[in-house]
């Protein structure tokens, strides 16, 4: 009954004060879905053309667009000649983005070591809306179902407790120290009787380590909704067997939302009907994610470096989505790098590692690499025998690790902290 209301009628009611034109862009959405996306390229190239048009009427554009050509004409292949926008640049083209048609503004997280403002008009948010519900769609879940989030930001404020009320979401969270605690945490869970889980994916992994610890009945959700961490596949089946529902893995931004979205198959499709994202080839930065949104036109992002590294194939997905998959994602490589004499190891080979090991039966929670002063402590939360482990973990590490940097292995439980993403990789001076 209370999603009925929220689908049919809150729902409606914030999209019509805000603006968003939700009916129309979903029916648009729903068109391309039963076509398979298989007119992807012409989307991309009609929504292009209009971003560089919206591009070239602001100033900080000028001079930089000068191989733009026609994209109706050329597709979305002379992108790669443009200069790329990096983060440090969103400051002046934020000031020189006119205001009046924005309709929000989005601050980034900062987690880069470099919180932005993004201005974002009318199309961008209807596309970003409906294109979420969307893709919830694709396992089951409709517009206005409960969601119990699992969030950095503590809420405090009567406004996010108001947005929370209209979008039927409540926060949760299993990272108090005391038991019960927790234990009411699971209390009111029970009681809300949610459709599905969103949130952070440590903060998701850390309520499925209480549901397991203290074995915990199953509740009847049509999936959990990981989002801006990286996950390791270990962790996702770990998640899906403790609450029996598949773990779908959501990649985004705040700057322009959802990027890549999981299909039931399991393949991390690009949402490519809102955005065209490729890859550096320059050294230093290849393999890392560039992106130009086709929605925004307020504040037009062309070329612009996310900073993740990832492998993007053309789909063979059984689903039949034309959309191309994103077969690896390593994170952001500038937090991730582990210095070494031979000019730095991603710290993804060594969480390769960690996961390898998993395969082979080993139950690890959660880890956490920690740099210091040369050295690296690893640091696992395992269940199970220790010396087994260092055993199976010694080789594989050895191995990448090359002897260029010293390492030890720690066991214990591992703290998040309040209100930050979780990443498995620190640097400490
Ligand atoms: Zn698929």
């Amino acid at each position: 009954m209370f999603s009925y209301l929220h689908r049919y009628v809150i729902f409606p009611a914030v999209f019509l004060a805000k603006g968003i034109r939700y009916k129309e862009v979903a029916a648009l959405l729903k068109v391309q879905e039963q076509d398979g996306y298989r007119n992807v390229g012409e989307i991309q190239k009609a929504k292009l053309a209009s971003i560089i048009s919206a591009a070239n009427r602001n100033p900080f554009y000028i001079g930089r667009l000068t191989d733009g050509g026609d994209a109706q004409k050329t597709g979305t292949d002379f992108l790669a000649s443009l200069p790329v926008l990096e983060k440090q640049e969103l400051d002046q083209l934020y000031r020189c983005s006119a205001g009046d048609r924005t309709l929000a503004v989005r601050d980034t997280a900062g987690t880069t070591g470099h919180p932005v403002k993004v201005r974002v008009d009318v199309d961008a948010l209807s596309w970003q809306v409906a294109t979420r519900y969307h893709l919830y769609g694709w396992h089951g879940i409709d517009l206005g179902d409960k969601e119990a989030r699992f969030w950095g930001r503590p809420v405090t404020s009567s406004s996010y407790m108001l947005k929370d009320f209209l979008l039927n979401r409540k926060r949760f969270c299993f990272h108090h120290k005391d038991r019960q605690q927790n234990m009411s945490e699971y209390e009111a869970l029970l009681k809300y009787q949610p459709s599905y889980f969103y949130g952070y994916s440590s903060l998701i992994l850390q309520a499925a380590i209480f549901f397991d610890q203290e074995k915990l009945p199953k509740l009847p959700l049509k999936a959990v909704i990981c989002t801006a961490e990286t996950i390791h596949t270990f962790q996702t089946e770990f998640i899906e067997r403790v609450f029996g529902c598949p773990v779908v893995v959501e990649y985004g931004c705040s700057e322009s939302d959802i990027l890549a979205f999981q299909c039931e198959q399991g393949s991390l499709h690009l949402v490519s009907v809102n955005s065209v994202v490729r890859q550096d080839v320059g050294p230093g930065h290849e393999g890392e994610v560039i992106y130009t949104d086709l929605n925004n036109r307020v504040m037009p992002l062309i070329n612009y470096r996310l900073g993740d590294v990832a492998t993007i194939e053309a789909s063979l997905c059984q689903c039949g989505r034309a959309l191309p998959v994103i077969r690896s994602l390593q994170g952001r490589s500038i937090n991730q790098l582990i210095p070494t004499t031979g000019g730095g190891l991603h710290a993804v080979y060594v969480a390769y590692a960690i996961e390898e090991v998993c395969q082979r039966g080993f139950d690890v929670r959660r880890f956490k690499i920690y740099y210091s002063k040369g050295r690296l402590e690893i640091k696992v939360d395992l269940v199970g025998d220790e010396a087994k482990f260092v055993a199976a973990i010694r080789p594989p590490l050895d191995k990448i690790l090359n002897g260029e940097i010293g390492y030890d292995l720690v066991f214990g439980s591992i703290p998040l902290d309040e209100g930050r993403k979780f990443s498995y990789f620190e640097m400490i001076d």
